[in-house]
């Protein structure tokens, strides 16, 4: 059994983590270790920020620790938002107002707006060695909001093979395709080996 920091504090990465990395790995909440405050997300990729995060839980607890960052990239908009998915509408700006942006800067684009997730979870180890995993689902922007469940763009992306939005699942049926999902599963399997 193993005992790991999730360095976030986003409640809904929390819950999907912990549904999928059960029983193999009990995660520490962040209130439990004294972990207060998030680094500055400012590398040029997901990898870095993954790294950033997971280095600054790992510094601040002493305690394996990890953390993911994720990316959304539409292919009619060049990749973007990309890196800059948290921050696509400006830094002090939430996740409707990201979301807003997306489909005002779609609307000139004929569908299907092919987009894909992806995610970079990374992990240090008690030895303080780095590890990074990936996961990706590819999908589509729909041209308005659905659903309730989740967060960030869950409302307006549907993933290939499905006609509901992330926010439509259940959280079940989310992390049964997801990216973070996917990159979750190959870390758990990196654990048990
Ligand atoms: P970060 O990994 O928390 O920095 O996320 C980057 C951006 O992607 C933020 O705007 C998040 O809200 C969004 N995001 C991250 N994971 C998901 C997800 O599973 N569904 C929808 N949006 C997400």
């Amino acid at each position: 059994m193993h005992k790991l920091l999730f360095a976030t504090f986003n409640r809904h990465k929390q819950e999907e983590a912990a549904a999928i990395l059960a029983p193999v790995i009990t995660l520490i909440s962040p209130s439990e270790v004294n972990y207060k405050d998030s680094p500055e997300e400012n590398a040029d990729t997901v990898e870095g920020n993954a790294l950033i995060k997971a280095r600054h839980g790992y510094e601040q607890c002493g305690l394996p620790c990890f953390a993911d960052d994720t990316a959304l990239e539409v292919m009619q908009l060049n990749g973007a938002p990309g890196v800059h998915s948290a921050r696509f509408a400006g830094l002090d700006h939430d996740d409707k107002a990201n979301r807003q942006k997306l489909l005002a800067e779609l609307s000139t684009f004929d569908q299907p707006h092919v987009a894909r997730f992806r995610t970079v979870i990374a992990y240090i180890d008690p030895k303080g060695e780095e590890h990074l995993f990936e996961g990706i689902v590819e999908g589509r922007i729909i041209n308005e909001e659905r659903g309730t469940n989740g967060f960030g763009y869950d409302a307006l992306f549907v993933p290939d093979g499905y006609s509901t939005t992330f926010a439509e699942m259940t959280d079940i049926e989310k992390n049964f395709v997801s990216h973070r999902a996917r990159a979750l599963a190959q870390f758990k399997s990196f654990l048990l080996q």
